[in-house]
């Protein structure tokens, strides 16, 4: 059986590596850093978005040294390639299930079973849908939850973006390269977003903002034509013809998979203050653990403090 980088080629079995990365957005991929250059051969599974939510984002601006701000997809791969020039192994694969009852762990994914004797999860978090009549069919018809995504088929049209936080206004400003006019759509009277955004947001000429309103249904057969609202104060209701809705309204983070093996809080994976999950070799990273700070900066520290402690769980174990 040959051992390549740390993982078993032998695919009649389970493979079996040291330390097993659940995700590769900013926390897998520095997770993937650290104990890479501690010589555990990492292996990191990417699940279905390569990158995590950084690879969608247009520009990252508070990631400290890039005073320019950097692209979403150009930090991702830039923390990719690091990983990697240490020697962490990047596989397109999913993990459909994970038993954590005994050691070491077991791991289902799409290709396979991988064995682990730590394990690292970092699946991040999905955009909240609104759920309301229409979305669902209308998604990649006008209704999306990426504008550095979406926003080019745009031009010289008019969208919706629905949310008050900063992921609304910096999507929203960044529509506004291609978009003739960006509404903003926010359930109440005042804005959850920083500053600095609010104050862009504000002085931009092609941003409305609608305030104190729902978005009750989306009218369109083939694609989105117009928005159904109604003022939550007044209860009065309205249309708003558009052509795209862009919907911005939170996260939930990835945990399904772990609800029944981990500990959980409130819909997170619980872990202490050094990421240690519920169970000893299992550790959480990102937002998947964050309800709190939810930025590239405090995923990517979250990554390298978890692999920090795999590190140590193992040098213990194997003196
Ligand atoms: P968020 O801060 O949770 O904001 C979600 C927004 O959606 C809120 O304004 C909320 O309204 C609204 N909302 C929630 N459920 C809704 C519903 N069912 N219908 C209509 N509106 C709804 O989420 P986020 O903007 O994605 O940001 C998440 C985290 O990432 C935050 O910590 C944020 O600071 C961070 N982030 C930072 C940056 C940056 O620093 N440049 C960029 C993006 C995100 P209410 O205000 O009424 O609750």
């Amino acid at each position: 059986m040959l051992n390549l980088n740390g993982l078993s080629t032998n695919k009649a079995g389970p493979r079996h590596v040291k330390v097993l990365i659940l995700g590769a957005g900013p926390a897998g991929l520095s997770a993937a850093l650290y104990s890479a250059r501690a010589e555990l051969k990492p292996v990191v599974l990417t699940g279905t978005q390569i990158g995590g939510q950084v690879a969608i984002t247009n520009t990252i601006e508070n990631y400290p040294g890039f005073p320019e701000g950097v692209g979403g997809s150009e930090l991702g791969d830039l923390f990719q390639k690091q990983a990697e020039r240490f020697g962490a192994r990047i596989e397109i694969d999913s993990a459909q299930s994970v038993d954590f009852s005994s050691r070491p762990f077991k791991i289902t994914t799409d290709s396979g079973i991988y064995t682990s004797d730590s394990v690292i999860i970092a699946t991040g978090a999905n955009p909240n849908h609104l759920n309301i009549p229409r979305e669902n069919e209308l998604v990649g018809r006008g209704v999306s939850y990426c504008g550095t995504c979406d926003g080019w088929f745009f031009k010289g049209k008019k969208v919706a973006v629905v949310g008050g936080g900063d992921s609304a206004l910096e999507e929203g400003l960044f529509l506004t390269r291609f978009a003739t006019n960006v509404t903003i759509i926010h359930r109440r009277g005042s804005l959850r977003a920083g500053a600095l955004l609010q104050k862009r947001a504000v002085e931009n000429p092609k941003v409305q903002f609608l305030w104190n309103t729902a978005v009750t249904g989306i009218v369109g057969n083939e694609k989105v034509e117009a928005l159904q609202l109604k003022n939550n104060e007044s209860g009065e209701k309205n249309t708003l013809e558009i052509n795209g809705l862009f919907i911005f309204i939170g996260h939930t983070p990835n945990t399904q998979m772990f609800a029944e093996q981990v500990e959980m809080k409130n819909g997170y994976i619980k872990v202490d203050e050094r990421f240690h999950t519920s169970i000893p070799g299992v550790y959480a990273a990102g937002e998947v653990a964050d309800p709190r700070f939810k930025q590239v900066i405090t995923s990517a520290g979250m990554g390298a403090a978890a692999a920090i402690e795999a590190t140590h769980f193992l040098e213990q174990e194997s003196n």
